[in-house]
């Protein structure tokens, strides 16, 4: 029985696990399936944004030049010599006091600096030829959206690791990119152990509870970037425990096994670890819940033995693998991301350990609060229904008060941070 158990801080658990990072891998996926994947080269602008000079509005391409005299009591008539929508160019050369009926988006006769609004012109017809007039003067660049003005040739758009959404989608289609070059989902295995656990499809029995875990993670797993494959549920029995794990192990990335990390007469993940020669990174961490949250190493490998209590699971999950998955995405920022915000109501318990209170974030008065979202047990389930933050009530201290500013981790954010710790 491995007895030892060495606390260590939150930031040293978390050093510890991002010393063992896998390199991710790249995979190029369809533009129109990438959304919400993570990004695995900078991309870069194909060509100057827009490519070619063209009108920002409907109206006349004129030279800047023949409208300088027009005024509302001397207005100014222009020869319309062509007219172009958007996709169309002319073939005419424009000259001295001539213009082009043009649409938004077609591109400006070469000879023109200008773009008269439709509104601000009179077209009329005269001896089958068509005219212009105008009532004041253009100015250079009225109008016009230049070559490159958005951005330039060889211009970097978005960084590796940036999770892509539908700004940058639409930023990738239009610099050509009909596929793109992602990070593959690092594969994350779950196996839940437990004598007790009943699946979601069955009926509940005294004694047993369903198996809330699993689909917990599943979420958390895909919200983060990975890829979740369950390896089912494992009684409390240590052959059978070792010999799942170990099979498991073999065909992921990372291993999360839930329960079973705990001293109790039933816990056998951390005999597991050892017989499978994984070398124990921690076992015990200054934190509520999920003190007891175990990793181990082999062969470059991590197995993340979480809490069996949900929101324990939970959150160890946030606080240590989100991390390693992340950084096999590429990301720089793979931790969750840490804002300043005011506790919404007392939370009056001493915190010998770091406490994570599952919080809603709200808004009043300008202010952002983190509000407790109800029972702060690591075995209740219900209060992550709400929770999308963790307020962070530091170990040592004796309570805090409504209204007192507090560190928070924010759960769905996709920004992360490099280091909250
Ligand atoms: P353990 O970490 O194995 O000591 O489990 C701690 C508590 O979490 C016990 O009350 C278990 O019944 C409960 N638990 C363990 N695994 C799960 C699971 N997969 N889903 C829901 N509750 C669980
Ligand atoms: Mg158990």
């Amino acid at each position: 029985m491995l007895e030892t158990r060495k606390i260590i801080s939150i930031g040293e658990a978390a050093h510890a696990i991002m010393t063992h990072q896998k390199c991710g891998t790249i995979e190029h996926v369809p533009l129109m399936a990438c959304e919400g994947r993570f990004l695995a080269k900078d991309m870069i602008a194909t060509c100057d944004l827009p490519h070619f000079t063209r009108s920002a509005f409907d109206g006349f391409a004129v030279r800047a030049e023949d409208t300088a005299s027009a005024r509302p009591e001397k207005p100014l008539t222009l020869e319309v010599v062509d007219h172009i929508g958007a996709g169309m160019v002319t073939d005419k050369i424009v000259t001295t006091n001539q213009a082009v009926r043009i649409m938004t988006g077609a591109q400006m006769p070469a000879e023109c600096d200008a773009v008269v609004a439709l509104e601000l012109a009179k077209e009329f017809q005269k001896d089958g030829k068509t005219f212009v007039t105008i009532k004041r003067a253009a100015k250079i660049g009225d109008h016009i959206s230049y070559q490159g003005e958005e951005t330039k040739l060889g211009t970097t758009l978005v960084t590796k690791g940036t999770r892509i959404h539908a700004g940058i989608s639409a930023s990738l289609a239009t610099f050509g990119y009909e596929t793109v070059p992602v990070a593959k989902k690092p594969v994350v295995g779950i196996l839940a152990t437990g004598s007790e656990l009943l699946e979601v499809s069955d009926p509940l029995v005294p004694g047993k509870i369903r198996n809330s875990n699993t689909s917990m993670i599943v979420a958390q797993i895909h919200k983060i970037g990975g890829k979740a494959i369950y390896f089912g549920k494992l009684a409390d029995d240590f052959e059978t425990s070792y010999q799942k794990i170990n099979e498991a192990f073999a065909k992921v990335d990372f291993l999360i096994t839930t329960g079973g990390v705990s001293v109790g007469d039933y816990d056998l993940m951390p005999d597991v670890y050892q017989k499978m020669n994984a070398h124990i990174l921690f076992n015990k961490v200054a934190m509520r819940p999920g003190s007891v949250t175990t990793v181990a190493e082999k062969d470059g490998k991590l197995i993340f033995g979480l809490s069996g209590n949900p929101s324990a699971c939970y959150v160890g999950l946030e606080l240590f693998v989100r991390p390693s998955i992340r950084a096999m995405l590429f990301s720089s920022a793979p931790h969750l991301q840490k804002i300043t915000a005011y506790l919404g109501s007392d939370f009056t318990k001493p915190n010998p350990f770091t406490r994570f209170i599952r919080s809603e974030l709200g808004f009043r008065d300008g202010k952002v609060f983190a509000n407790p979202v109800g029972i702060d047990k690591s075995n209740i389930i219900l209060s992550l229904i709400k929770a999308n933050s963790l307020a962070v009530l530091p170990g040592g201290t004796r309570g805090f008060q409504a209204g007192d500013q507090v560190e928070v981790l924010l759960i769905d954010d996709h920004e992360g941070s490099e280091w909250p710790w």
